[in-house]
């Protein structure tokens, strides 16, 4: 199989700008450890939103290719690489698996260089490094596969490795978006009990309650802390997970634990943003504790994961609510922006 000239690619060009969708070429060889896949589904998630708008300062790359959950087909691997071959369907992920950790891809657009990372998937075709490709099963469906790469590997990372929740613990979710109804399902499988979803949008506070939420709260109209003095008892709160990365919503998570209670950062906060605390609680018991990507191990977890899904012990139907063409990502980064999608939005390719 040959490479192929060019493709379509989404470029970011300019933060705070509309993605520009254009032939991209792609490099002529592949270099260790790289393996040429063809893209199926994308999904989109809130790091790409921050990404074009600039939350983590300057950005250096650009212009350069985005996306880092999504599934395709490999057609060509490179010298060097073992865990994956040509045919296999693969599930493309931003964190490290197993593998050669190759040189990003070299591709070129409008005669220059144009960066991109070791994974990307706003792109027909991806030179990604092995270690951000995992084999799947070729009976996993496409929507499904896409979601591996990010948003349920992070959300029941969350969970397993970051919460640790146990049987019976109180836990709220701030933030039902993708990653979030995943933490909620997880939080099921674990017992938790009572799960409190809590978000701005009613659509998605409903699809929270599909996924296992007990309780929900939409914070644009109740009191959040009279809403759960409702639920439970006054500052008995186990666990409050951000996905946010709001510092106030943070601030009040630490308020609403319990003592020996665990606040998790899922979302991130904007460059430069500071929260407030007392600190004194974190010397008995009270746990503070940003998360990165769930501390997920892809290649470890995926199949483990896949078992449940097989197994009808967790399902993500209904979790996709829009899916739009590569040539209307715009849309669909505008229609995340707003909330009007309930759930993960997807672009097929
Ligand atoms: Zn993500």
């Amino acid at each position: 199989m040959n490479i192929p000239n060019t493709m379509r690619a989404a470029i970011l060009v300019k933060q705070d700008s509309e993605l520009i969708i254009d032939d991209v070429e792609l490099p002529r060889i592949l270099d260790i450890g790289q393996v040429l896949v063809k893209l199926n589904v994308s999904g989109i998630c809130g790091s790409q939103l921050g990404e074009i708008e600039g939350k983590k300062g300057i950005d250096p790359y650009l212009p350069h290719l985005m996306g880092h959950e999504g599934c395709g087909e490999v057609l060509k691997i490179g010298p060097g690489v073992k865990t994956v071959s040509v045919g296999d369907k693969v599930v493309l992920h931003w964190k490290k698996g197993s593998g050669i950790q190759s040189e990003t891809p070299k591709y070129k657009w409008r005669g220059e260089k144009l960066n991109a990372g070791w994974v990307t998937t706003f792109n027909e075709y991806a030179v990604v490094s092995e270690n951000r490709c995992t084999s799947i099963p070729v009976n996993i469906n496409n929507d499904d596969a896409a979601l591996f790469g990010c948003a349920v590997t992070t959300a029941f990372g969350v969970v397993e490795n970051n919460a640790k929740l146990r049987f019976g613990e109180s836990v709220l979710v701030f933030g039902a978006g993708g990653i979030g109804l995943n933490i909620i399902q997880a939080s099921r499988l674990t017992s938790a009990w009572p799960i409190i979803a809590v978000d701005i949008f009613d659509n998605r506070l409903e699809l929270a309650k599909k996924f296992g939420a007990t309780h929900v709260i939409n914070s644009k109209k109740e009191n959040i802390e009279i809403a759960l003095n409702k639920i439970i008892k006054e500052k008995s709160l186990d666990v409050f997970i951000d996905n946010t990365g709001i510092p106030k919503i943070i601030e009040k998570g630490y308020e609403l634990i319990n003592s020996k209670g665990r606040v998790i950062l899922v979302g991130v906060p904007p460059k430069d943003s500071h929260i407030k605390i007392y600190s004194l609680p974190l010397h008995f018991g009270k746990i503070i504790l940003g998360s990165h990507g769930g501390e997920c191990v892809p290649d470890l977890d995926i199949p483990r994961y896949l078992k449940l899904l097989a197994n009808k012990k967790i399902n993500f139907e209904g979790l996709i609510t829009s899916r739009f063409s590569l040539k209307d990502i715009n849309i669909a980064i505008n229609t995340m922006r707003s909330g009007s999608s309930s759930g993960r939005i997807v672009i097929d390719l």
